[in-house]
């Protein structure tokens, strides 16, 4: 695809905005196609999100849609027949329509900057779509001429210069003006955000008393004109630790009228949902705010189908909480509802982050790049320049969510969009395989390549299971990867009719036989068991091997009584120097003192320590410069003693490697 360059520069749009939704009532008047019963007939799985009120705020943003339409895009429904995307929506339990407003996203020849060229008109439009099949408008003003994030909050280009004394009453102005827009074409507001993702910098301004100004501004603006609309601020990044305890305290020190705390959650980036619970939890009880997710996405596919590459896409380094599936999508959607829902204080919604925004054809990068020029259903047009030369006027394009979409290539609605009707009455259909775990081998250029005959299948209610796999792979390809020397190839196969892919890494000689446990037994390492743990040997267990399907098991029951080290010896090594390491990963171990080791002829030369730092969080210990004379025996471990008395120490030991550095 792309460079990686362009590919970071693209991530940043995704992460931009949010916008707050519904005031009182969510479920809107008879125009309304939101179901009250479940939809029947679907394969999704789905758990009832319990508890769900009536008017939580299910919602979703579509920013780019006026210009996908003009592009050519056409939206279906689940009969295949064309429909506006509105009704598809809220005939899926969609309640919310969130729209981004720019100022001015138009050069002096009113060429359009893209990314829906999402002025107030363009988002009186959507509005009025919104309204007339019952769903509310959650407004989000960037206040700036294009996309405004937490690495970029230009002021728009009207404003420039001003002090924040007048900057606050034009966007006072502004706001109220746009407001009244939409009252008159009788659009249905529920919430305005004042600023998308504001995380200390805001409309070109960025102490504290600026950016509170500005944001006591707008909500004067919201109070006047929309009296029961809610008034959101929105934020980024809830994994810093202490990053919204910090905003949400200046906030009450300038005594800012809001109601909606709100922050974006995409799980690739923002850390777990049990943190982000934590950290809107904890605003909420100090202050008192109604607080939700304004933003989230999910990818369906690793595939691009735009020819503009994707902030999430095929390649590692992802944070994956689910498979990218459709059914990993709805987990994920179902997922954080629940969590906000459920988990978090005063939780009143979730947003979903543009959901329509997909291919606007099928040809090739030009072909779209005329579109995305003329019509701005692109992130970016080439016009931009003129406002952002660094990033849009540089790296301009297509569309980088559009595998996070809830529409396919095709315009035609992913089972997933079914999730948001069926969160308030589960589908308990029989979970069935989904997808398949990658399994990874290491192999050295002595040892044999055992392929698995089971792999690990993610269900679609998301709990695993072990079923067997075949493997598309013949002798002779067998025997070309034992002649390809140190590389790593990607043997795929298939199970319950996935794809299943087994990535064999050949390493250099490894002078330990039974380094990854792969035999099931434990011979010929040398176990020293000083402080009796209930649990000690070979575990078969591909999802908490770090390669291959067995590992080196330890529990026990009391901390204390985790005390052992693990030895292998070996004798006749060549002259030379060596290099020894060893892996682990496990939980519960108090103040755990772990290290790699080396010893020659019985004296130890080297030790490194290394961490229990949770399931699947694998440290490596590595002890450098063995050096070994002819004749000498070198012995190398890991020596492993927890202490405490928390619920008992386990862990598990992988892959062990003595290799020869000359
Ligand atoms: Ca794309």
């Amino acid at each position: 695809m792309k460079s990686l360059k362009r590919m970071m520069t693209l991530m940043l749009p995704a992460l931009l905005f949010l916008t707050g939704c519904t005031a009182s009532p969510a479920i809107a008047p008879e125009n309304s196609l939101i179901p009250t019963e479940k939809i029947g007939g679907s394969s999704l799985y789905v758990k009832k999100v319990e508890n769900l009120p009536e008017d939580f705020i299910l919602g979703m943003d579509i920013s780019s849609v006026l210009a996908e339409e003009n592009s050519g895009v056409k939206y279906y429904d689940f009969d295949g027949a064309e429909q506006d995307i509105f009704r598809t929506l809220a005939e899926n339990g969609v309640n919310t329509i969130r729209v981004r407003v720019w100022n001015d996203p138009f050069d002096e020849n009113g060429n359009g900057f893209g990314g829906g060229n999402c002025d107030i008109d363009a988002a009186t439009e959507i509005g009025k779509r919104a309204t007339a099949v019952g769903m509310q408008l959650l407004v989000d003003f960037h206040y700036s001429d294009f996309w405004a994030d937490p690495g970029k909050q230009m002021v728009p280009r009207a404003w420039a210069g001003m002090d924040v004394e007048a900057k606050s009453k034009a966007l006072y102005q502004y706001t109220k003006d746009c407001l009244k827009k939409l009252r008159a074409a009788g659009v249905v507001v529920g919430m305005v955000q004042i600023g998308n993702e504001t995380n200390g910098v805001f409309c070109g301004e960025s102490s504290w008393s600026n950016l509170s100004s500005l944001f006591s501004a707008g909500g004067k603006a919201v109070r006047e004109v929309y009296p029961k609309a809610l008034v959101a601020l929105h934020f980024a990044n809830p994994e810093t630790a202490d990053r919204y305890d910090g905003y949400a305290k200046q906030l009450d020190q300038y005594q800012v009228d809001y109601d909606v705390f709100a922050s974006s959650y995409y799980p690739y980036w923002h850390g777990t949902l049990d943190n982000l619970a934590a950290s809107l939890s904890r605003v909420s009880e100090t202050y008192g705010k109604k607080v939700m997710v304004m933003e989230t996405s999910y990818a369906y596919t690793p595939y691009d189908s735009d020819f503009s590459g994707n902030t999430i896409g095929e390649g590692g380094g992802v944070i994956k909480d689910y498979p990218f599936t459709v059914q990993g999508q709805a987990n994920h959607v179902r997922n954080v509802i629940d969590t906000v829902a459920n988990k978090t204080k005063n939780g009143i919604g979730v947003v979903y982050w543009e959901g329509a925004w997909i291919t606007v054809g099928q040809t090739s990068w030009e072909e779209n790049s005329k579109l995305w020029e003329q019509y701005g259903s692109g992130w970016a047009s080439s016009y931009a320049s003129v406002y952002d030369p660094k990033d849009a006027g540089k790296y301009y394009g297509g569309s980088a969510v559009d595998n996070q979409a809830m529409f396919d290539a095709n315009g035609r609605p992913l089972e997933s969009l079914r999730v948001w009707n069926l969160v308030r009455y589960g589908n308990a259909v029989e979970p069935k395989p989904d997808a398949i775990e990658d399994v990874t081998l290491l192999v050295d250029l002595n040892g044999t390549i055992v392929l698995p005959e089971i792999v690990s299948a993610v269900m679609t209610d998301d709990s695993k299971q072990s079923i067997p796999v075949q493997w598309n792979v013949t002798e002779a390809d067998l025997d070309r990867m034992y002649r390809g020397g140190v590389q790593t190839y990607d043997v795929q196969g298939s199970a319950a009719g996935l794809e299943a892919h087994c990535y064999v890494n050949m390493v250099e000689f490894n002078f330990l036989e039974n380094y990854s446990f792969e035999t099931g037994e434990e011979s010929p390492w040398r176990v020293t068991d000083r402080g009796h743990a209930d649990q000690l040997y070979v575990e078969k267990k591909v999802t908490d091997s770090l390669t291959g399907e067995y590992h080196y098991h330890f529990w026990s029951a009391a901390n204390n009584s985790v005390d052992f080290s693990l030895e292998q010896e070996v004798a006749g090594l060549p002259a030379g120097t060596y290099k020894f390491a060893v892996s682990i990963m496990g939980g519960d171990a108090g103040d755990a003192e772990v290290y790699a080791y080396a010893l020659v002829d019985g004296v130890e030369v080297g030790r490194a320590p290394m961490g229990i730092n949770g399931y699947n969080a694998w440290d490596t210990g590595r002890v450098n410069g063995i050096t070994v004379a002819a004749g000498q025996t070198v012995t190398v471990g890991i020596s492993v003693k927890c202490s405490g008395a928390g619920n008992g120490a386990w862990g598990k030991i992988d892959d062990a490697l003595l290799n020869s550095v000359g």
